[in-house]
């Protein structure tokens, strides 16, 4: 059975593992990422894991098909990072590619890490048995990423899969990418927490609900999660959030069902965690937002990959 090594680069940790085509991951390590010491030293870390993994797995190079990576920012077709990894310094402009073949002889494929995480989903997770899905991360901000008959869409400079900068509002909130009314602003983590202070800053009279009052007593303390349980236990303000950030992401998603017509789109990341009250109202929106007869045939569901997700999608890129 083929095999490929999977590389996931976060800000604090660079996660490796080797991979067989049926999804199986041995070996997995981590070795620190040392960001602050600048681009060469994060691809010298991700050499040496390389090393670590072939090493521990008692195989040759030449056993491997490939070496995929996902990375924060983005991958041009040549190996180059581009910008958009504010959290690893220096890592703009690195050249991946060359150094992993000159060492090991290996083809590497890099991607974006949340649209690699696409990929993963599609042969391992929820878009198991399709060919075109389109997945949204739900995080700290908005990632996803789009496989179109079973493989990756890229873009010409691997920028493409950036659903989080879908604008769903003209004049809306501002995002730090320049636009206004971007579907993160509203749908993530951080959308979400800021939407609740919002709206609890301005509530009066009848709508100063429990969660109102704990959002005004503890500010700092709010999180997508807190907002959660209070939706769960049915907090009329702060269910207001959970439909104004469920509206928003229905258009960015009626968006794209309307253009490609996936046959699944994949919902995923930390918000998630609240479940399938997203999965129904995000698709009762959606639905206002997409034709009815491309609508009808796209399911909206839930990511099933979790912690592994990344290696996972770095390594189905050089088994693609
Ligand atoms: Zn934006």
């Amino acid at each position: 059975m083929k095999k490929a090594i999977g590389i996931d680069l976060g800000g604090t940790t660079i996660k490796g593992t080797i991979m067989s085509e049926d999804g199986v991951c041995e070996h997995t390590t981590r070795v620190p990422t040392e960001a602050q010491a600048g681009g060469q030293r994060v691809l010298e870390n991700i050499l040496s894991l390389i090393d670590q993994l072939i090493s521990k797995s008692g195989l040759q190079p030449s056993d491997f098909v490939g070496v995929g990576f996902g990375t924060p920012g983005f991958v041009d077709s040549d190996g180059t990072i581009l910008g958009g990894a504010e959290n690893l310094p220096g890592w703009k402009g690195t050249q991946v590619y060359a150094p992993i073949k000159e060492r090991f002889g290996l083809k590497a494929l890099g991607a974006n890490d949340v649209t690699a995480v696409a990929l993963a989903e599609l042969k391992y997770g929820a878009g198991k048995g399709v060919n075109n899905i389109v997945c949204f991360a739900l995080g700290t901000g908005v990632g996803g990423g789009i496989v179109t008959d079973g493989k990756l869409y890229k873009g010409t400079h691997g920028m493409a899969g950036e659903v989080g900068h879908i604008v769903v509002e003209t004049d809306g909130i501002q995002c730090a990418c320049g636009q206004k009314g971007c579907v993160e602003r509203y749908a993530s983590a951080t959308g979400i927490v800021q939407m609740a202070l919002e709206f609890s800053k301005y509530a009066t009279g009848y709508e100063i609900t429990p969660f109102v009052t704990a959002v005004r007593s503890f500010p700092d303390k709010i999180t997508s999660k807190v907002v959660y349980e209070y939706v769960a236990a049915g907090d009329a303000v702060a269910l207001k959030v959970h439909h104004k950030a469920c509206d928003m992401l229905g258009r960015a998603v009626g968006v794209l069902i309307n253009t490609l017509s996936p046959d699944r789109v994949v919902l995923g990341g930390g918000v998630m965690m609240a479940g399938n009250i997203i999965i129904e109202t995000v698709s009762h929106y959606a639905k206002k937002h997409c034709w009815p007869a491309i609508f009808e045939r796209c399911e909206i569901v839930a990511a099933e990959l979790s912690e592994d997700a990344g290696v996972i999608g770095a390594a189905s890129l050089a088994l693609e």
